[in-house]
C-alpha cells in the first residue's frame, strides 16, 4: 500500500453478473488512464468475479487496480462448505480482504471476535492486507456507547500486538451511515480517528507504525473531496457500483496527499 496516496475501495458487495462486473471493471481501468488522480484504487467483487479476473493477470501483469476479497473463511482449508480460504484468495493475486463488515456482522452474526480474530489471523498469514471495518450503530451512537463500542470491536486487533507491520487498515464505517444517504461530520470523523489509535495504541499496545484510516458510509462523488481532506481514503458502496461516479471519487484525490 502507498501511503502518499489515497486508498479508494470499492466495496461491490452481491451486486454484478460476470459480464456486468466484467464491463465496469474495464471501464474503471480506461477511466483511470484519463483521470487525473493520486488514488490506489482497489475492486472488492465477490468471489464469482474474482476467479473470473485471472485473465486480467495475464495480460496486465500490474494493473492499476488492486484486487480485494470481501469475505475469507476462519481456516486454511478443508470441509468448510461455501467457504473460501485466505491461501485460495492468494493464488488468485487478492492482495486485499475485508473483515468485520458491517454487513456480515449483522445478516451472518459474525460479530464474534474469536471468530474475527481467525480470519485476521488467516489473513496475516498469508499476507492479505486487511481493511478492518468497525462502526455503531445508532441506537449505540444515541446511546453514547460509541467509544466502547468501537473499543470491543477493534479487540481482536490486541492479538497482533507482536507483528511490527501488520498491514491493517482501519475503516470506519458507522452503520448508520451505510447506504442511508446520512454521514458523520468530518470532526466527528477525525476525533473518532484519534480515539480508535489511542485504543490500539494505548489500550492494546499495537506498534506505532501507521495505520490507515479509511471512512466508509454513503460516500459519493458530491461528497468525497471533503472527506479526503480528513482521510487516508474511503470505502465506497453503491457509489461504486456505476462507473461515473466511482471515476469521479477517484478523481476527487487529485490534490490530496
Ligand atoms: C459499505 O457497505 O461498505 C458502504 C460504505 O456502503 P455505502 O457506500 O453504500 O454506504
Amino acid at each position: 500500500m502507498n501511503l502518499k496516496k489515497k486508498i479508494i475501495a470499492a466495496n461491490w458487495k452481491m451486486n454484478k453478473t460476470l459480464p456486468e462486473g466484467e464491463k465496469l471493471r474495464n471501464q474503471v481501468l480506461e477511466g483511470l488512464k484519463k483521470i487525473p488522480h493520486n488514488a490506489e484504487p482497489i475492486l472488492f467483487p465477490s468471489f464469482l468475479h474474482i476467479g473470473n479476473w485471472q485473465n486480467l493477470y495475464n495480460t496486465t501483469p500490474n494493473p492499476p487496480i488492486a484486487l480485494g476479497a470481501q469475505n475469507l473463511g476462519t481456516e486454511p482449508n478443508g470441509a468448510r462448505t461455501g467457504e473460501i480460504s485466505a491461501h485460495m484468495l492468494k493464488s488468485a493475486h487478492v492482495e486485499y480482504v475485508l473483515i468485520g463488515h458491517a454487513e456480515r456482522r449483522t445478516f451472518y452474526h459474525e460479530d464474534n471476535n474469536s471468530l474475527i480474530l481467525q480470519k485476521l489471523q488467516q489473513a496475516q498469514q498469508h499476507n492479505l492486507k486487511t481493511i478492518f471495518c468497525c462502526g455503531e450503530s445508532l441506537e449505540i451512537r444515541k446511546s453514547k456507547k460509541t467509544l466502547e463500542h468501537l473499543q470491543k470491536q477493534l479487540e481482536p486487533l490486541k492479538n497482533l500486538n507482536n507483528i511490527h507491520n501488520p498491514n491493517i487498515l482501519i475503516a470506519y464505517e458507522p452503520v448508520w451511515a451505510i447506504g442511508t444517504g446520512l454521514i458523520p461530520d468530518v470532526k466527528e470523523i477525525q476525533n473518532i480517528n484519534t480515539q480508535i489509535r489511542k485504543i490500539l495504541h494505548e489500550i492494546y499496545l499495537l506498534p506505532k507504525p501507521y495505520l490507515p484510516f479509511l471512512y466508509g458510509g454513503s460516500v459519493n462523488e458530491k461528497n468525497a473531496q471533503d472527506i479526503l481532506t480528513h482521510v487516508d481514503g474511503l470505502l465506497v458502496g453503491s457509489s461504486s457500483l456505476h462507473a461515473e461516479k466511482f471515476l469521479q471519487i477517484l478523481a476527487a484525490t487529485q490534490h490530496k496527499t
